[in-house]
């Protein structure tokens, strides 16, 4: 077996091993870790993956990228997260056939009914296995920046695990009512979750700077503590976003609706592209994947990208139906332009520092005509969002969030636009419960005055017959513990405060 080792997105230079990779979190240099090769996957060895359950084929992908965990370790880490006491099927993820060609490939059936658990339950795993091979003998204090939900799929998964502390900020004004209310209420004895004044960008920029602060990161020192990031900036986040893709194709295979071989299109409603980056990388294993579809919704920055090679986030920002993507700044999208330039970590600095600086760069002709080669992008507003929601559960009697209903607009148009009629999966990102009010909205169903969250997601239940996901109806009689906001500008003193270390 090949050693995958780990290079950093602003230093190629740098090697470490993916244990270090996973328990830093991100290079000391502010760049992402990237593996040095990308592993290949043959056309034999994806079909040995059929008849194998989601945690099998989770660790055979894992050891090819994490070469330094050994299979039992592995093992270990994928049988404890992919289970049906956290997940509602067996199959952890489920397709479900939409129209023609296409399916949704059902990513939230984890404690918190969003994508990220997909990668949240595992993440704690990989942590703490990589902090015991380094001998590290630190406690492990996560810090958050969320949009909504990865804030509480980090909680679920970190809560009272032992040699962690976890710390999670979420814009105040940014989130839905449930994933608030899933947030505030979060147990756990090494949890904190504070609201800040500003929206995502503010509280990822702001997380970015601790982490980075030589001053803070001496008084960690000091108390025995290192921090480490549980954000798509983590490989250990992104590395089991990959196993899906490849996971979904194998299934498609086995029940006989697509052939080995047969190109698959990928459709993601993105953010930070962490989700979509995932589906790119296991297309560069080998993966007959077709089109990256990279779904926007108002705040379109990547789809302007995608189009004219200038990334700029000198634009207003705004709050729409699906908040988990209102994000003007996407991290990982240094990891694919590292990628497209050849590994060039000097032209990755330049603009990463224009960004930090001027909130713009632009990439060359050479990487425009690549990006291109692999992507669309494509956007939607929040009336044509909610249309979608209504039309597919009208016609295909589907009732999808209002996330994933961006990604099916996306979709139709790029269809509209291309013919293309290739097999196409579309990531469903989170369950409707989640977002029941704007659903409903989009239902034509008013929620009557004065009703609040589990009114609607009773009233949700009725009108599209599925069942309500017990973690969200567990949440009702669970106290709130988290009622604190504060300043952008206080996050790094709140957190020397809550760590004992002011
Ligand atoms: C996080 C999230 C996204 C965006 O995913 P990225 O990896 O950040 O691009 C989309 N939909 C939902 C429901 C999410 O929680």
């Amino acid at each position: 077996m090949v050693t995958v080792l780990y290079k950093s997105t602003r230093n190629s230079s740098i090697r470490v091993e993916s244990a270090a990779a996973i328990a830093k979190g991100i290079s000391d240099e502010g760049g992402l870790f990237v593996p040095e090769s990308i592993p290949m996957l043959t056309m034999g060895e994806l079909k040995s993956l059929a008849g194998k359950t989601y945690a099998q084929r989770a660790a055979y992908v894992f050891s090819k990228f994490l070469t330094d965990f050994t299979d039992a370790e592995l093992r270990y880490c994928t049988e404890s997260a992919y289970t049906t006491k956290a997940f509602d099927t067996d199959n952890i993820a489920e397709i479900v056939h939409l129209f023609d060609n296409t399916y949704m490939l059902e990513l939230w059936h984890g404690p918190t009914c969003a994508f990220k658990d997909m990668a949240l339950q595992i993440l704690p795993y990989f942590l703490t296995t990589a902090v015991k091979k380094l001998h590290m003998d630190k406690k492990v204090v996560i810090l958050v920046a969320t949009s909504g939900d990865t804030g509480k799929a980090a909680l679920e998964g970190f809560k009272d695990v032992e040699g962690t502390e976890i710390m999670v900020f979420y814009p105040v004004e940014g989130v839905s009512d449930m994933q608030k209310r899933q947030m505030v209420t979060q147990e756990g004895n090494n949890v904190t979750v504070c609201a800040v004044k500003g929206n995502f960008d503010d509280c990822q920029s702001g997380v970015k700077k601790i982490f980075t602060n030589h001053e803070v990161l001496q008084s960690l020192e000091h108390g025995g503590m290192t921090f480490s990031s549980a954000n798509s900036i983590n490989w250990g986040r992104l590395v089991p976003q990959i196993v899906y893709y490849i996971s979904s194709y194998v299934s498609l295979a086995e029940s006989g609706e697509i052939a080995y071989g047969d190109l698959l299109n990928v459709v993601v409603p993105t953010g930070n592209f962490g989700n979509i980056l995932a589906a790119y990388y296991a297309k560069m294993m080998g993966v007959p994947i077709g089109k990256l579809i990279c779904a926007s919704n108002i705040n379109k920055v990547l789809t302007d990208f995608i189009r004219t090679g200038v990334y700029d986030k000198n634009r207003q920002f705004y709050a729409t139906a699906s908040p988990s993507m209102d994000i003007l700044i996407s991290s990982n999208l240094e990891r694919l332009l590292y990628l497209l330039t050849g590994e060039d970590d000097m032209q990755i600095r330049e603009w990463f520092t224009s960004l930090s600086e001027t909130g713009k760069y632009e990439v060359t002709d050479a990487v425009k005509k690549k990006m291109i080669s692999f992507f669309y992008g494509g956007f939607c507003d929040d009336a044509a969002t909610k249309e979608t929601i209504r039309e597919i559960h009208e016609k295909n009697g589907y009732t999808c969030d209002t996330h994933t209903a961006v990604a099916v607009k996306v979709y139709k148009d790029y269809q509209n636009e291309t013919g293309d009629t290739t097999k196409t999966i579309i990531a469903s990102t989170a369950s409707p419960f989640k977002f029941s009010a704007s659903v409903l909205d989009a239902l034509g169903e008013k929620p009557i005055e004065g009703t609040d969250e589990y009114d609607m997601v009773e009233l949700l239940h009725e009108v599209s017959g599925m069942k309500i996901p017990q973690s969200l109806a567990d949440l009702k009689t669970k106290p709130r513990r988290f009622e604190k906001s504060i300043d952008k500008t206080d996050m790094q003193q709140f957190v020397l405060q809550e760590l004992h270390l002011s």
